[in-house]
């Protein structure tokens, strides 16, 4: 059995541990004191705080294989289904239409705004590479850009449209917009596509990052410092020790993996340059006194509202075992690429923010009887313009390295579904070219093949 070293326990990297498992010795070496990376929870007087993802959507096959390994049963619990989402709107909530043409009558959009949706049909195309504000506007108009799409690249990059790309944000958008000449002409000849269900576990997510590293050997407070390559063995100095296999996994977040002494300069200079924003997760853990959030996954704030917070998530309408029976939790983010510097303010103040924008829009709200703040300088790659020639580039240099492999939700997606996705083509990945090293290592490599 060949041995197969991986940085990083986040998702990512215990995802490509767990696919490889029955094929090769793996062990995971982790920086921190706990694996899941940004998925881990935290239990508070009987409330369950996620600090970052709190769950993933159900609609990605390798995570449903990957959950299925793990064998966890009772533990899986979902969100509910048709419950409303809202956005802010001169300063109130207003639920989101379930099916586009539920905005005909919906305040959100002005009517010039509406008719202007129709015109989709009639909007130009465009081949090059442009922001996601820049297709949106093209094709739907100025004010669904800012008022609808921007909340919701809010919720998945907390990320500004004007910088993200389209092509590696969205490519299916893309894709679609190049077949069918519009997305109305698209929705119209393939439907809808099903939306996935979110989904998570009893104990909070971070049991994703638990169950993974129980099955698999992760070694923690292991930071990886060097990495090193000879004679088909890669060598990586960790502040515990010298670490040797056949195959070696940069799994950590791209700006951790560009500190790797030893590393391609092309691969350092190219993970480094990708921008990450920053996110400040503030939870609260409420009694309930009477007072309940309305029916619904949460809310989410464009930018012309001027608030200091980006949205709330009601949490424990969501998934009611994250509170006991009198509690309710509200999970409030702030900062993220279009208000950095938010990020960064002190947890008193944070909750200030927090306390003030929540009220303004749910009313006088109890208080809390327990807060945390989750601080992440670093929370979420930001996929911005020449994102995809980045992630070419950072396939081409490592594959001039025989046996080094990359990946983590910088490159092919920030969803946990989608590192699940990524982490099982990557063990595909390595497991072959193990086959192809022991072939050649194999006393009959040098044999003509008796198939030919
Ligand atoms: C606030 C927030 C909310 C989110 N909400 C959702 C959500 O609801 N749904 C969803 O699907 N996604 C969500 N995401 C995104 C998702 O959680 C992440 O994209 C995903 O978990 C990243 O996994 P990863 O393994 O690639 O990286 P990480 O989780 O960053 O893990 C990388 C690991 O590498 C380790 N490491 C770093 N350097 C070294 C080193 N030198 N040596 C050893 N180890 C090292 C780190 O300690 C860490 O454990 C959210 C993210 C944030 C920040």
């Amino acid at each position: 059995m060949a041995h197969v070293l991986i940085i990083g326990a986040g998702i990512s990297g215990l995802s490509v541990a767990e696919f490889l498992r029955e094929h090769h010795q793996v062990t995971v070496l982790e920086a921190g004191p706990e694996p899941g990376g940004k998925v881990r929870s935290e239990h508070v007087d009987g409330f369950t705080f996620d600090r970052a993802a709190n769950g993933w959507l159900d609609n990605e096959p390798a995570m449903q294989r990957l959950l299925e390994r793990l064998n966890l049963g009772q533990q899986l619990i979902q969100g509910p289904v048709g419950d409303p989402r809202y956005v802010v709107h001169q300063g109130q909530m207003v639920a989101l239409p379930s099916k586009p043409q539920g905005l005909v009558g919906s305040p959100l959009l002005s009517i010039g705004a509406k008719l202007r949706l129709i015109w989709e049909l009639f909007a130009p195309g465009f081949d090059g590479e442009e922001s996601i504000g820049q297709f949106m506007r093209r094709r739907i108009g100025p004010q669904p850009t800012e008022r609808l799409v921007q909340p919701f690249v809010t919720g998945i990059y907390a990320g500004d449209v004007d910088h993200l790309s389209m092509q590696a944000c969205f490519p299916v958008l893309k894709e679609l917009e190049s077949k069918h000449g519009s997305l109305w002409r698209a929705v119209r000849k393939q439907g809808r596509p099903i939306p996935g269900r979110l989904t998570s576990l009893r104990g909070g997510s971070g049991e994703l990052g638990q169950a993974l590293a129980a099955r698999n050997t992760v070694l923690f407070n292991h930071r990886a410092i060097e990495i090193s390559h000879n004679q088909g063995q890669w060598t990586v100095v960790s502040d515990q020790g010298t670490h040797h296999a056949d195959a070696l996994v940069l799994a950590g977040p791209g700006h951790a993996m560009a500190q790797l002494q030893g590393l391609d300069p092309t691969l350092a200079g190219t993970m480094g340059a990708i921008p990450y924003a920053p996110v400040a997760v503030v939870c609260q853990g409420l009694p309930k006194d009477g007072w309940a959030p309305p029916k619904g996954f949460g809310v989410l704030v464009p930018k012309a509202e001027k608030l200091g917070i980006l949205g709330t998530l009601f949490s424990s309408s969501i998934f009611p075992s994250r509170a006991p029976a009198d509690g309710i939790i509200l999970r409030t983010l702030v900062g993220g690429a279009l208000f950095p510097r938010q990020a960064a303010l002190e947890s008193d103040a944070l909750l200030e923010i927090v306390r003030r924008d929540n009220a303004k829009l749910l009313g006088p709200l109890p208080k809390p009887r327990v807060t945390r703040v989750y601080k992440h300088a670093r929370a979420i790659p930001q996929y911005t313009l020449g994102h995809t020639g980045r992630v070419a580039a950072v396939r081409e240099a490592s594959q001039a390295h025989p046996g080094l492999f990359v990946t983590g939700n910088h490159l092919d997606g920030v969803a946990v579904k989608s590192c699940a996705s990524a982490g099982e083509k990557l063990a595909g990945a390595v497991i072959d070219y193990l086959q192809g090293q022991h072939l050649c290592d194999s006393p009959f490599a040098s044999r003509t093949p008796l198939t030919d």
